[in-house]
């Protein structure tokens, strides 16, 4: 793939861009909706998820995303994750429904509780321990039967994927971590051609 877009309202997008640099991917920033043409995926960052799901609808970006997603892959770390599901615990959110998951924002505590845990990472035959930079996380409370966990910090889900869209409820890129974003937009990766025989098998 050549271009994946960033949605760059509001938040943590600038170490996306790095990783997408570090594969030899070019990555383009996503601020309008007209942004959106000729890109073939979008990672919707972390951040503030009542913020950026304010700005989402000032800028009239809510319709096009949804739009784009129905054929291109979207991968959403931490506020990226909330506006990714069906229902947040909060009103001031107003999300894209694209994860069939039900999510509690904040859940793992304030900004001072932020840590890295270990996570454990399965799919296929491949199973790894995964440093997760959790940030005022949100927890993944429910999960709907067409979503597939592929990832837990002890009993709670932290990687999710559903189709073409993938949630993380952490920060792989501040870690330096390139796996989820090779899974869903790097075709030359062997993970990429695992994850899409798994949902095709599903
Ligand atoms: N707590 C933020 C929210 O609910 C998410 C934090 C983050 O993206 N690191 O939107």
């Amino acid at each position: 793939m050549n271009r994946i877009g960033i949605l760059e309202l509001q938040g943590d997008f600038a170490l996306h861009h790095r990783i997408f640099e570090e594969m030899g991917i070019g990555s383009v920033s996503v601020k309008l909706p007209r942004h959106l043409d000729g890109i073939e995926g979008l990672v919707i960052p972390g951040g503030e998820s009542t913020t950026m799901s304010l700005l989402m609808d000032s800028f009239n970006l809510r319709e096009p995303i949804l739009s784009f997603a129905t054929n291109y892959p979207v991968m959403g770390t931490c506020a990226g994750l909330i506006l990714m599901a069906t229902k947040v615990h909060d009103s001031r959110v107003v999300p894209l429904g694209l994860l069939d998951i039900s999510v509690d924002r904040n859940a793992y505590g304030r900004q001072i509780m932020s840590s890295t845990e270990p996570a454990q990472f399965h799919f296929g035959e491949e199973s790894f321990t995964l440093p997760a930079t959790l940030i005022r996380a949100p927890k993944i409370i429910e999960v709907g039967k067409n979503v597939r966990v592929l990832g837990k910090c002890g009993e709670e889900p932290l990687i999710v994927l559903s189709g073409h869209f993938l949630g993380l409820s952490f920060h792989p890129e501040i870690d330096g971590i390139s796996i989820f974003h090779e899974i869903l937009f790097d075709s030359q990766s062997k993970y990429f051609w695992t994850i899409l025989n798994q949902v095709h098998a599903a």
